[in-house]
């Protein structure tokens, strides 16, 4: 068990999904909470659940003034900061074609939150550290970030930034012992993920979404919340504490590879074309390859 007892941690975006559940387990850890949202109702329900070693700021995270106090008020509530989770995101909606006749509306506030958000979240957590002389800031990116992808293109450029900014803190950083490491999530149950999907789809969320993430990746299981809050709390804790720079994947294995066998697809999809040249004794159309 990692005991985080005595460190104060901050996560925006710690009203909902992944952020909530970073909040729960940290606290479990023994750990300070500071949820930071836009959402005031839900932040104060989460920390109200943490009694003494809870407080909500609400917190716009593309807002710098915003996030200037979210730090204040750790140190001010509980005495220091020792963990900065840069978890708040928004996503677009699914696009069914490309970008070509995107008005790119979307486009500011995306970068605002997403990856102004985290800069800005590094900064005034990175201040307040530079002064105890120890820090450990974990950036939420997303698998999205590292591979291209039909949809979200904007998203997916976001949190191709927020890898990068990781990268380049951590270099910057490491002069003060802080680290700076991100995670990447693959698909994970969440009203964010639900989302994504079309109505029809989202509203059975529990069932055919999950199934849809699932048939993404090589695990047959759906990615949970706690999952990345696992993760997090790990990156906070002293085992990793030759770690920084880096990024650690959570996605059931949907980067490593297909999931389908294509070595297999691919001589099934020989044998039936041979079958079928050998039945009609023409050559079999190919589908698939600009034939009309
Ligand atoms: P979610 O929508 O379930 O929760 C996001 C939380 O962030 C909400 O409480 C929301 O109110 C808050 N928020 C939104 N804008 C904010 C702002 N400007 N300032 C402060 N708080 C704000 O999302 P989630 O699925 O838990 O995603 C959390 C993070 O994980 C995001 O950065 C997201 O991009 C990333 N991620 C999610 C998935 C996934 O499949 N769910 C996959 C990869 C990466």
């Amino acid at each position: 068990m990692i005991d985080l007892n005595g460190k104060t941690a901050i996560v925006t975006g710690g009203a909902a999904g992944i952020g909530a559940a970073c909040a729960e387990t940290f606290h479990r850890a023994g750990a300070n909470v500071v949820v930071a949202d836009i959402d005031k109702d839900a932040g104060n329900a989460i920390a109200g659940r943490f009694g003494e070693r809870g407080v909500f700021q609400l917190t716009d995270v593309s807002d710098a003034a915003n996030m200037e106090s979210l730090v204040e008020q750790a140190l001010s509530h509980f005495g220091g900061l020792d963990i900065m989770i840069n978890n708040a995101g928004i996503s677009e909606p699914l696009r069914q074609m490309d970008f070509l006749d995107d008005d790119f509306g979307l486009f500011d506030r995306l970068m605002h939150v997403n990856l102004l958000g985290t800069f800005l979240g590094m900064k005034f957590a990175g201040q307040a550290m530079r002064e105890r002389g120890c820090g450990s800031i974990i950036n939420i990116a997303s698998v999205g970030g590292l591979h291209a992808g039909f949809g979200v293109p904007i998203y997916r450029a976001s949190k191709a930034g927020v890898l990068a900014a990781t990268r380049n803190a951590a270099v910057e950083l490491a002069r003060y012992n802080i680290r700076v490491n991100s995670i990447a999530p693959g698909p994970i149950q969440t009203q964010m993920a639900a989302s994504g999907f079309p109505a029809k789809i989202a509203k059975d969320a529990s069932r055919l979404a999950a199934q849809l993430m699932t048939d993404m990746q090589l695990l047959d299981r759906v990615g949970q919340p706690d999952d990345i809050a696992a993760a997090a709390l790990y990156l906070a804790s002293d085992l990793s504490a030759q770690m920084t720079g880096q990024n650690l994947i959570v996605d059931g294995g949907q980067t490593v590879g297909d999931q389908i066998n294509r070595v297999v697809t691919m001589q099934t999809a020989f044998e039936n074309l041979m079958a079928a040249e050998t039945a009609s004794g023409q050559p079999a159309a190919v589908s698939g390859l600009g034939e009309a």
